[in-house]
């Protein structure tokens, strides 16, 4: 997934009852396993609703257990079958437990006689926290509803009844109907020329864990931009997106060439509307994507080398729990670093990895010590919340520190062959370790201590001699920006006519937290931030604007934040105007009107900000 948001989303301290293998999950799979799952579903937009059953196919471990516990939240259960051989049906008696404000409600279905398959009839409620539903005027054509789903974490859940933990993988087959002209798509092979007759069939051969589950319907054309890629868009859309990312083959192509072959068929995108709230999601063979990388020069095309990346780290070797996702993120924005090299050169690589790496620098020290952890105590830290910079670039870092040591050949030789030897599994962090060990280090003395390994996952911060990229044009911005903050250099004398995105990032990131009125003004007259198009920079400049007091910006601030739901480039906005009560009030203001084209989980999000900050100010 990219990208995070850069607070947490309320860490939930979790029960100690609830330390077994992966404590956001009810599932007991030393007891019984979910292999398979067959979806029949009918897609009701007027209820905002998905209605019909979920089949799990189950393997019984224990020849003793009497029940099956499954994952859900805010679904309605209405009657639980167990299936024969024959597929004939009996009632099993089944209980919901309270809901948890994290977990969900826990489904225990008694099934002491061990069914094959157990059968699920039920329905997703409106407010279903891995859902967004939306009417045909909060989409970009305006012509028919759309829906999407976002799993990652622990949603999966909230739309259908599973084992909801990523050490539990299983293969997929759907049924699915729509109101007719609607295209449905999931994470599973999708067919460019499906007539939209309302009735769709998916097949997922390859095991999945639960939340790479995905779904989306609505108003959806299909260009191809390769043998074996396409883009997935509202019509209006389709068109800018093929062109951004038609050098989608470029990039499978070269992944392959460093990490064997592309294991899943097809890669398609699928373009959502702006109320996505991540970057992007690595579904198996249709990736979702934000619109916000439409900027029209491919600059922040490594969204889809970061999906695509995950063909490989993530979805084909899974962190088996939400305290070992490092293993799926850290790897993931390693190799993204390595295809981005490949196509688009070094320069363009350095300059990304210098830019996490100063984000993380900055933020780190404000995290709690467990936080700032590799793998973390998973204690005290919810599965939403473990997708921090920490997993993604700290555990880039630690890579790139590692092919540095032991060598470029030998480091890919090591990690190809390490996503090979766990294909279609779902380990731990030790379990990674043991192989690094046994494959990389013990092969290769001398280059790097254990010890110091075992630092870099296990010990808060960033060891003090991790080495930084170095980028001559990121040199030069930032003593531009030192002489234009000194008053030796005016704003319009800035070299920044060939800046592409990641320099302004990089530019204005570095500014300091408050800057002076003054100087934001002078930077606008001579650029213009305001009322960029390019949401990258628009984040960053309304946040430091709003922080220095220019009132100038507040509408521009606002039009942007309605416009976009990806929490990553809308909360620092938020965060910015609620420094102060009148910037509060006017936030306040801007969310009631932008609350309804808000995914749920963007809603949470910046209800929290709101919360604390009213609170801090009685
Ligand atoms: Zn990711």
């Amino acid at each position: 997934m990219r990208a995070i948001p850069a607070l947490a989303l309320g860490a939930l301290v979790l029960p100690l009852s609830a330390l077994a293998a992966d404590p956001h999950s009810y599932a007991q799979p030393e007891q019984v396993r979910v292999t398979h799952l067959d979806l029949d579903l009918a897609i009701d937009f007027p209820h905002k609703a998905l209605d019909g059953t979920a089949t799990l196919s189950l393997d019984w471990k224990n020849p003793k257990a009497p029940a099956l516990v499954l994952d859900t939240r805010d679904l309605k259960i209405a009657k639980v079958e167990g299936l024969d051989a024959a597929g004939r049906a009996t009632a099993l008696k089944f209980a919901l437990a309270p809901r948890d404000k994290e977990l969900g409600s826990k489904l225990t279905i008694q099934a002491p006689k061990h069914p094959g398959k157990v059968r699920i009839v039920y329905a997703t409620s409106p407010q279903a926290s891995g859902l967004q539903w939306l009417t045909p005027a909060q989409t970009a054509d305006k012509k028919l509803p759309f829906m999407f789903s976002q799993s990652e974490s622990i949603h999966a859940r909230s739309w259908v009844p599973l084992q909801d933990s990523p050490a539990i993988r299983f293969t997929y087959k759907a049924h699915v109907t729509a109101p007719k002209d609607v295209r449905v798509v999931m994470s599973a092979l999708n067919e460019a020329t499906h007539p939209l007759d309302g009735d769709f069939r998916f097949d997922q051969p390859h095991p999945i864990p639960s939340y790479l589950l995905a779904i989306a319907a609505g108003d959806i054309a299909v260009k191809e931009t390769g043998p074996r890629s396409a883009v997935y868009a509202e019509p209006s859309v389709v068109g800018k997106a093929a062109h951004e990312f038609e050098d989608t083959e470029k990039l499978i192509e070269a992944t392959e060439k460093l990490y064997g072959p592309y294991a899943w068929g097809r890669y398609d995108i699928l373009v959502l509307p702006p109320s996505f709230p991540y970057g992007g999601m690595e579904n198996p063979d249709m990736t979702f994507a934000t619109p916000t990388v439409l900027v029209g020069d491919k600059s922040l095309v490594s969204l889809v080398s970061h999906e695509l990346a995950h063909s490989w780290s993530g979805n084909l070797v899974t962190a088996a729990s939400w305290r070992d996702i490092w293993l799926n993120e850290g790897f993931t924005t390693y190799v993204q670093g390595r295809i981005t090299e490949a196509v688009y050169g070094k320069t363009l690589a350095d300059e990304e990895a210098l830019l996490s790496a100063r984000a993380l620098q900055k933020s780190i020290g404000k995290m709690p010590e467990n936080s700032q952890k590799l793998a973390p105590d998973p204690r005290g830290v919810g599965a939403d919340d473990s997708l921090s910079d920490v997993a993604y670039d700290k555990g880039s870092w630690f890579l790139r520190t590692l092919e540095q040591r032991f060598g470029r050949a030998t480091f890919d030789q090591w990690l190809k062959a390490y996503f090979h030897r766990h294909a279609f599994t779902s380990i731990t962090t030790e379990q990674m370790l043991a192989d690094m060990k046994a494959h990389l280090f013990d092969p290769h003395p001398g280059k790097m201590s254990w010890d110091e390994a075992k630092a870099w996952v296990y010990e808060p911060g960033i060891p003090k001699d991790a080495p930084l990229p170095t980028s001559a044009r990121f040199q030069k911005i930032d003593e531009e920006r030192a002489s234009f903050l000194e008053g030796t250099l005016d704003a319009a004398q800035l070299d920044a006519k060939g800046w592409n995105t990641q320099e302004w990032m990089y530019f204005l990131d570095r500014l300091p937290d408050a800057p002076p009125l003054s100087k934001m003004k002078q930077l606008d007259a001579a650029w213009h931030l305001t009322g960029t198009p390019n949401a990258e920079i628009g984040m960053r400049w309304y946040s430091h604007a709003i922080a220095a007091g220019d009132r100038n910006v507040w509408e521009d601030a606002r039009e942007h934040m309605t416009r976009i739901g990806r929490m990553y480039l809308t909360l620092p906005v938020y965060k910015a105007f609620a420094a102060t009560p009148e910037g509060l009030a006017y936030a306040e203001a801007a969310y009631a009107k932008a609350k309804d084209g808000y995914h749920p989980m963007t809603q949470g999000a910046i209800e929290s900000i709101l919360r604390k900050a009213r609170q801090g100010k009685k």
